[in-house]
C-alpha cells in the first residue's frame, strides 16, 4: 500500500489520517496514512529516511513547515512566496515541496462560508508557518488591508518586508504589529494563525479588533470552542468558525498532488464535525 504521513510536534490532535483514509474511500485509491511525532533535532533525518524507505507523501504540521521548505530542491511558486512547505512529495528522484494551506483556507472563506474577501480588511494572528502559506493566497483574493501581529515582532515584520517586496503595485496596505503594540481598529476578518489552539493559552485582544459582523476564524481547532474563538466571541464576535474547514480542504489539495484525483470536501466536513 502507498504510504503516507503527516509529520509534526506535537501531531496527536492531528486529523489528517482520518480525512484521508476517507479521501481514499471515496476515490478508490488504496493509501495507507499515519502521524508521526519527530523531535526537532531529527526532523531532516526523518524526512528523508520516510522517503527512502518507499514514502510516496508527507504533510508537514507545526514547527517544521520553514525547515520542510529548506530540505527540498523542487519548490512550487506557493512555497517560493510563502517560504514554507506542507506537503511533499518524490517523484522520478525529486523530493517536491508544495504549501496548500492558502488554497485551503481561501476555499473555505469564500465558498464554504462565503466570506466577500476582495476589498476586506484582515488581521492575521500569527508569523509561523501556517501564516507564511496564507498570506500570497488571500492578497490574491483581493483583500484591501492586511495587517499582522506576531509575539516576535521581528518575524512580523521580516514577512510583511518579504510580501512588500514581491507585490509590486499590490492594492492591500500591508503592515507589522507586535502583540504590545496592537491596532485599534475594527476588521471585517480577523484570522488565528498562532499555535494557541495548540498550546491552550491565549494572549488578550481588545474588543476594539471586533464588531459583531466580524469573521473571527481559527486556523486551529479542536472538539469545541478554542481559547481565540471564546475570545473573540467575550470581545463581541457573533460569527466564531475553527479552522476545520480548512483542514479538510488543505488535505483535499493535498490529496489531488499526490494521487492525481480531487475528492468532493463538503460530507468529508460534515461528518468530521459530527465525529469530534
Ligand atoms: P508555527 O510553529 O510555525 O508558528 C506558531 C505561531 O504561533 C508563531 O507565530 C508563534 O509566534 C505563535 N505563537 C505560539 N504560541 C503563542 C502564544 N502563546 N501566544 C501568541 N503567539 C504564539 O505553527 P504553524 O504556523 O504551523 O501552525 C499554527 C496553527 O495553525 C496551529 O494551531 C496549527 O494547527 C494551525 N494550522 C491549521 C491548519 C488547518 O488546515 N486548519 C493548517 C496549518 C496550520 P512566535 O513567532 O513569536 O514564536
Amino acid at each position: 500500500m502507498d504510504r503516507y504521513e503527516v509529520i509534526g510536534n506535537p501531531v496527536s490532535h492531528s486529523r489528517s489520517p482520518w480525512i484521508h483514509s476517507r479521501f481514499a474511500l471515496q476515490t478508490g485509491q488504496s493509501i495507507e496514512y499515519q502521524r508521526h511525532e519527530v523531535v526537532p533535532e531529527q526532523f531532516e533525518e526523518e524526512v528523508h529516511h520516510f522517503f527512502m524507505t518507499g514514502g510516496c507523501g508527507l504533510n508537514i504540521t507545526l514547527p517544521f513547515k520553514e525547515r520542510a521548505c529548506a530540505l527540498t530542491t523542487q519548490r512550487s511558486p506557493r512555497v517560493e512566496m510563502a517560504g514554507a512547505a506542507n506537503t511533499l512529495g518524490y517523484t522520478a528522484g525529486v523530493l517536491w515541496a508544495d504549501n496548500t494551506d492558502g488554497v485551503g483556507l481561501v476555499r473555505d472563506l469564500a465558498e464554504n462560508l462565503r466570506v466577500p474577501l476582495r476589498g476586506a480588511r484582515v488581521l492575521l494572528l500569527g508569523a509561523g508557518g501556517a501564516a507564511r502559506g496564507v498570506v500570497q493566497p488571500l492578497l490574491e483574493a483581493g483583500v484591501a488591508m492586511l495587517d499582522i501581529i506576531n509575539r516576535s515582532p521581528i518575524r512580523a515584520r521580516e514577512l510583511v518586508s518579504e510580501i512588500s517586496s514581491r507585490m509590486v503595485g499590490a492594492q492591500a496596505v500591508i503592515q507589522a504589529y507586535g502583540w504590545d503594540d496592537l491596532p485599534q481598529q475594527p476588521y471585517d476578518v480577523v484570522l488565528n494563525a498562532t499555535a494557541t489552539a495548540v498550546t491552550g493559552s491565549m494572549p488578550d485582544l481588545p474588543a476594539t479588533l471586533f464588531t459583531s459582523r466580524t469573521l473571527a476564524y481559527d486556523l486551529g481547532y479542536g472538539s469545541g470552542m478554542t481559547p481565540f474563538m471564546m475570545r473573540a466571541r467575550e470581545r463581541g464576535a457573533d460569527w466564531v468558525v475553527d479552522g476545520l474547514g480548512m483542514l479538510v480542504e488543505q488535505a483535499a489539495e493535498s490529496f489531488f498532488l499526490w494521487r492525481g484525483v480531487r475528492p468532493e470536501t463538503m460530507t468529508v466536513l460534515q461528518d468530521l464535525r459530527s465525529s469530534l
